[in-house]
């Protein structure tokens, strides 16, 4: 009688670990969605070629000449170099970066229009890669913080003004707010980080160019 109550009891622990493990991988599938697909081999390389032009103009720019600048533009040629920016059609925001196999990929969006893909403009190329760039910097592209963010936009605008030879405003805005606001509004769930680091900057420099408080 006890071996039978034990054989039942060991079955029935067994189905609910099995249904458990099942659960559990279910739901880690899901919380990793598929990778973009990438744009089709033409359009990657012009992407590419825009991409070299972008980080050539922006080089000799007093944003390209700052460690800032500079620190940045190494992880968007490092990752380029093992291929790891990729131009999709498949991504909703600007530019985005993602963990793959234990690998930063940097995703930058290409426009469809009509059936035909487009590239953004190049200002608009210019702060999705630099953008991501920072979250890059960090490492955990899936955890990001509001000094984080803040770290991104910042980054991003002043690559696109070096870009284009626009001088940009001492506190720096998106819409009309400043970058704080703007990422306050944009990412609610985000909390503060006070050790972030910023890339290649100090903590009251990114304060004052993003209005952080
Ligand atoms: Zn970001």
């Amino acid at each position: 009688m006890q071996a039978r109550y034990d054989k039942r009891f060991f079955i029935r622990l067994a189905s609910i670990l099995v249904v458990g493990v099942i659960a559990i991988v279910g739901v880690a599938l899901r919380q990793r969605p598929k990778p973009p697909t990438p744009a089709p081999d033409g359009v990657q390389r012009q992407g590419l070629a825009l991409m070299g032009d972008i980080l050539a103009k922006i080089a000799p720019t007093g944003f390209g000449q700052s460690r800032r600048g500079q620190r940045l533009a190494r992880v968007v040629r490092g990752l380029a170099a093992r291929g790891r920016v990729v131009f999709s059609a498949d991504i909703a925001p600007q530019a985005l970066c993602r963990h793959e196999h234990g690998q930063g990929m940097l995703y930058i969006k290409v426009l469809r229009l009509g059936h035909k893909l487009v590239h953004q403009t190049p200002e608009e190329v210019a702060e999705g890669l630099f953008h991501e760039a920072v979250h890059m910097c960090e490492g955990h592209p899936a955890q990001s913080r509001i000094d984080e963010e803040c770290d991104g936009y910042a980054a991003g605008l002043c690559a696109g003004a070096a870009l284009v030879g626009r001088t940009q405003p001492d506190v720096l805005t998106i819409e009309g707010a400043t970058v704080a606001e703007f990422v306050a509004r944009e990412y609610p769930h985000l909390s503060r980080c006070p050790q972030y680091q910023p890339v290649g900057q100090s903590r009251e420099w990114l304060a004052r160019r993003t209005g952080l408080r």
